[in-house]
């Protein structure tokens, strides 16, 4: 497995630390629990799409482009560490924002994430939930080469087989980081939505070698659909780097039970797992991603499915941005 001969630029912060949380562990009396923090990524306020978007951006700059498109929702992590990359690497930014959310209230069409987005001089474009984004930002392209340019297409999430390799690269990392710090863990839990994190762990882990489970927790779609969207975003990445058939389809599992009424939409758990984590352990967590899969993995602690003398691991996919949009639902 090789990841070292794509096109790639730097713009984490790496290896992000491994850290107990002893007061969540004591608090919940059950396995102890680790956090992979890639909420440091470092990138305008860190999180997940950092690691794909150096894969992705190098691709861009390998081919010349001058102009990045991407989609996300209006509060899209994705999009803010993509307008920051760009700016970093002097490229334009068309963005393409979904209305994804029903009556988004005024916090959330203009704090958090889209803030930053506006401070990055990112060219912001709305569209309606449900559209045809392939199609969209095809059209932004040919709009930007008819200008002149030379535009570059990041996927929603950077979530293709070029994007999924920085999770290769953090799969690989943490196998190390388990190694250097004698750590025999049982579990790893990460949020799963556009796919390309839980498909790019699947991919580095397996690769390597290691059955270690890895559990999604969902945040948009049923089950069926995101373990296949997962399964076959994984079987492509492990073609690209030459390790096909290293995932299997029973490798990969999510839980889409955390949910609640839709994406984006606050629970009372995540609200509760949020505020637990700020509160214990000094961490912010994020209301969409992040705060729904500690629910999750917090409910299986409570259920018993995670035991005591066992140890698991939690990706932090960052996203705490986010926070300032939802103010008005956090309860507190
Ligand atoms: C995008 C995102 C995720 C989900 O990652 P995918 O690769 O899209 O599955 C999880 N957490 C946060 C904070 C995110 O922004």
């Amino acid at each position: 497995m090789q990841i070292d001969a794509f096109p790639r630029v730097a713009l984490a912060h790496l290896p992000t630390p491994l850290e107990h949380m002893p007061r969540l562990t004591e608090h919940l009396g059950g396995p102890d629990i680790f956090v992979k923090r890639d909420d440091c990524t470092g990138l305008a306020t860190g999180g997940n799409k950092t690691r794909k978007l150096e894969f992705s951006m190098g691709e861009a700059m390998s081919r010349g482009a001058d102009t990045i498109i991407t989609v996300g929702a209006i509060q899209s992590n994705h999009v803010r560490q993509t307008a920051a990359a760009a700016c970093k690497l002097e490229m334009a930014c068309e963005v393409l924002l979904e209305h994804r959310v029903g009556h988004p209230s005024e916090t959330y069409t203009s704090s958090g994430n889209v803030l930053l987005d506006r401070i990055f001089a990112a060219n912001l474009r709305e569209y309606p939930g449900g559209t045809n984004f392939d199609a969209a930002m095809a059209m932004v392209a040919d709009e930007v080469s008819a200008n002149g340019g030379t535009p570059y297409i990041v996927p929603g999430g950077a979530s293709n087989s070029v994007g999924a390799l920085g999770y290769v690269g953090c799969g690989i990392e943490l196998l190390q980081q388990f190694n250097e710090q004698g750590l025999a863990i049982d579990h790893l839990v990460t949020a799963t939505g556009s796919a390309g994190t839980h498909a790019g762990l699947a991919v580095g882990i397996r690769g390597s070698g290691s059955d270690l489970p890895i559990l999604g927790f969902g945040v948009n779609a049923a089950q069926d659909v995101q373990e296949e969207r997962v399964y076959s975003l994984a079987s492509e990445t492990a073609e690209l780097v030459d390790a096909p058939g290293c995932v299997r389809r029973e490798d990969i599992v999510a839980d889409c039970n955390y949910i609640g009424s839709g994406y984006g939409v606050p629970t009372a758990a995540m609200n509760e797992a949020v505020l637990m984590l700020a509160r214990l352990e000094g961490l912010l967590f994020d209301p969409v991603y992040s705060g729904k899969a500690l629910a999750g993995m917090i409910d299986y602690v409570r259920q018993g499915r995670f035991e005591k003398g066992q140890k698991i691991v939690f990706l932090h996919t960052g996203g705490s941005a986010g926070l300032f949009a939802y103010a008005d639902t956090l309860r507190l």
